[in-house]
């Protein structure tokens, strides 16, 4: 007669010890199973608050990508990813920021958190930026500007919390004509969590049937979320869209994982429910977008398809076409 391995074990071991044996590895299956399985969109990584280095004199920024790391292919559209967690500047005579600079291929998205930027540029547009405000410009074919701390912020000293990104422009709209979109807090849709527990306030794309208020040249979402203390929300984006959050302020638990303040979640490309659960007050911004899945060659401020553009950017710039702005 033929044993079979299921009562060797039985009749090798004490009923008790096997039962318990049996049930804790079953259970471990089924746990494992059923994350495997879960309805939730998968966490890549969680990235801490990297070292901070100055742009300019007055951003003191940690770069979440690209990093070294291939981050601007891993999260196309977005390419650059600079954040100035909250830190107090002194008062100060000397304007703080980062003086006349191009860019060409790319736009620029600045996001105010604590104090206020102003923006010039050499198209002649300007904006003054408080906290919930958003100055999105988009450099095309080329554009000079500049970005200072808010005068009177600037002369008194205080808080100062900012995020500055990139997005990539596709091929066919690299050569775009500048553009300079100045989106103020209050203008933007909102999708208001039940009982005031929040609100989603749509920058771009949309959630939940409420549509951004900024153009975009490739499919975008992007939210800048505003939770109270135990809000709770789910939400759920293209599993192809590259999709990253970042943890302005507070904490929060996303799909089981605490998160906490300053840090980058980088989400899986897979289907999948996002569940968050604020552990404190908190602000996130969510970037998520359709890769673009074209080559690119960055130097600089500029990011082109090749290097032949690269060197007609250069040759742009030192020939004056990006126009003209005083320092
Ligand atoms: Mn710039």
């Amino acid at each position: 007669m033929v044993m079979q391995r299921k009562d060797f074990i039985q009749k090798g071991l004490g009923g008790g010890l096997l039962a318990l044996l049996a049930s804790s590895i079953d259970s471990t299956i089924r746990a494992a199973k059923s994350f495997a399985d879960s309805k939730y969109r998968g966490i890549e990584g969680v990235y801490s608050p990297t070292n901070t280095h100055m742009v300019g004199n007055g951003f003191k920024v940690m770069n979440f990508f690209p990093n070294g790391r291939g981050f601007e292919e891993r999260m196309s559209p977005f390419f650059l990813l600079d954040f100035n967690a909250e830190v107090n500047f002194p008062p100060s005579e000397i304007s703080q920021g980062v003086g006349v600079h191009p860019h060409r291929g790319i736009e620029t998205i600045t996001f105010a958190y604590k104090g206020g930027v102003e923006h010039h540029d050499s198209k002649g547009n300007y904006g003054i930026i408080n906290p919930g405000d958003v100055q999105w410009m988009t450099a095309g074919s080329g554009v000079l500007h500049k970005e200072y701390h808010e005068q009177t912020t600037n002369k008194k000293g205080g808080a100062f919390e900012m995020v500055q990104l990139w997005i990539n422009l596709p091929k066919k709209h690299k050569m775009v004509p500048a553009k300079y979109q100045s989106i103020m807090h209050h203008t933007k849709p909102n999708y208001k969590l039940p009982n005031n527990m929040g609100a989603v306030h749509v920058i771009a794309g949309e959630y939940k049937g409420v549509k951004g208020v900024a153009s975009t040249y490739s499919p975008v979402h992007m939210y800048d979320i505003h939770l109270n203390p135990n809000a709770e929300l789910n939400f759920s984006l293209p599993p192809s869209y590259n999709t990253g959050i970042l943890v302005i302020d507070g904490g929060i638990n996303i799909n089981n994982q605490q998160v906490s303040e300053n840090h980058y979640v980088q989400l899986k490309n897979e289907a999948g429910e996002i569940h968050i659960k604020a552990t404190k007050k908190s602000i996130l911004l969510v970037l998520s977008g359709e890769p673009l899945n074209e080559p690119y060659v960055n130097y600089g401020p500029f990011v082109m398809n090749t290097e032949e553009e690269i060197k007609q950017a250069i040759e742009d710039y030192n020939q004056g076409k990006f126009g003209f702005l005083k320092d």
